[in-house]
């Protein structure tokens, strides 16, 4: 299957985005966690940086494990987060992934950091230790988790987080928000998670389009550039070629037999070798859990409600009932044969497959599944040749278990 075209574009966003933050003059900069409430940030006129991201691209350039023991050696856990490790370590170290592939010197340095405890508490400590490196704010969202049905409590007890948040920056910057302008961000962010929905669900199509690990890629500006026009017409042009694909019967799977659903993490340094080892069975992983969580439902009209009900209803912080629920609906609406687990030796926060998920799953709902033990960064807890193995015997037992 030959790249997409659309990638060309990517990489010359991508370029401008991180070579931005190093202008003549330069911008204001604040860090946000990846799933925090950056529409307001963007809306106070920040450019705004992910340290998440930076530990994705540490995992894909295989630097993370390089970096990760100069974070241990400061008191920071094997155990804990291997974004945060290698992220602190690496710029322990003094580098970058990004000087390599931007020529920026540096990740950007913060004059504000804001994080949402939605996805896991971690990012508050990782957070706080750059806050005391730069002396400056350090802002937070604490969002309630496990949570089940949402209820307008939820909602409101968010909504006021986020009305405090605004006054505190407020009284950081000694301006005031331009409320139209945050409508404007949000609406933005709609619509370029509107799109970026609409991409992944061209994977419902047999064969499908895309698989889980051009999702990977394609979702940086999801992530990154959500609350900006050129994210919304970066995935205007991907979903227009994304169409041409499946209006001429186009998989991305060669000969695609089976499709797979991946819940919880990436394993970031080994991208590549999942994609070969199921294309090369007829695999197509066509959702996930990962992907899938940066659609937001958001509205212009109700920007910070509409905020706080999608930062909070992620399916990371939902209660386990929920998150079967989710998972079923997926299973059924991709044609999904089977789900893998990735048990992420350092993120319990989204590895699912800890408390009886996957056999209560098969039990009541017959989806077979499958466990790959490993980690989002830190490549000392992955095995190739045993994950090879596991896979293509499950592989086989899937193709008999059709028969
Ligand atoms: S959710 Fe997992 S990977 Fe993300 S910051 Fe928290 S511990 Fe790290």
């Amino acid at each position: 299957m030959p790249p997409l075209r659309s990638n060309d574009t990517l990489k010359t966003i991508l370029r401008e985005y991180f070579q931005s933050f190093f202008a003549d003059p330069a911008p204001k900069v604040a860090w946000c966690s990846s799933v925090g409430p950056s529409e307001i940030l963007t809306a106070f006129g920040y450019k705004v940086f992910f340290p998440e991201n930076h530990g994705a691209l540490l995992g894909v350039s295989r630097q993370a494990n390089k970096f990760m023991p100069v974070a241990h050696a400061r008191g920071y856990s094997p155990d804990i987060c291997s974004y945060l490790t290698s992220d602190i370590g690496a710029f322990l170290a003094g580098e970058t992934p990004l000087t390599r592939a931007y020529g920026i010197p540096s990740i950007p340095p913060p004059d504000l950091i804001v994080y949402n405890t939605n996805q896991c508490h971690e990012v508050q400590d990782w957070f706080s230790f750059y806050a005391r490196h730069f002396d400056v704010p350090c802002l937070g969202i604490s969002s309630p988790s496990a949570v089940g049905p949402m209820g307008e409590p939820h909602v409101g007890a968010v909504a006021a987080q986020l009305e405090t948040l605004i006054g505190d920056i407020e009284a950081v910057n000694h301006t005031r928000l331009d409320r139209d302008r945050l409508r404007e961000v949000v609406g933005l962010s709609a619509r370029c998670s509107e799109l970026w929905g609409r991409f992944l669900r061209s994977a419902q199509a047999k064969p499908s389009p895309i698989t889980f690990f051009d999702g990977c890629i394609q979702m940086a500006p999801a992530v990154m550039l959500r609350g900006e026009a050129v994210a919304v017409e970066y995935y205007e042009l991907l979903n227009a070629e994304i169409d041409e694909r499946v209006a001429a019967g186009v998989g991305a799977v060669e000969g695609e037999s089976l499709r797979f659903y991946w819940d919880g993490m990436p394993v970031w340094g080994r991208l590549r070798f999942f994609s070969e080892l199921f294309a090369d069975h007829g695999v197509n992983v066509v959702a996930s859990t990962y992907c899938n969580s940066w659609i937001f439902d958001l509205s212009a009209e109700a920007p910070i409600e509409s905020m706080a009900r999608a930062y909070t209803s992620l399916f990371i912080n939902r209660s386990e009932a929920i998150k079967e629920d989710v998972l079923r609906k997926l299973v059924r609406d991709f044609s999904v044969d089977a789900v893998m687990y990735h048990d992420a030796k350092t993120c319990p926060h989204n590895s699912n497959c800890r408390f009886g998920m996957p056999q209560r799953m098969l039990a009541e709902h017959g989806i077979p599944f499958h466990v790959v033990h490993g980690d989002l960064n830190d490549l000392r807890c992955f095995s190739d040749e045993q994950t090879r193995t596991s896979v293509e015997a499950f592989v086989e037992q899937v193709e008999d278990n059709r028969h």
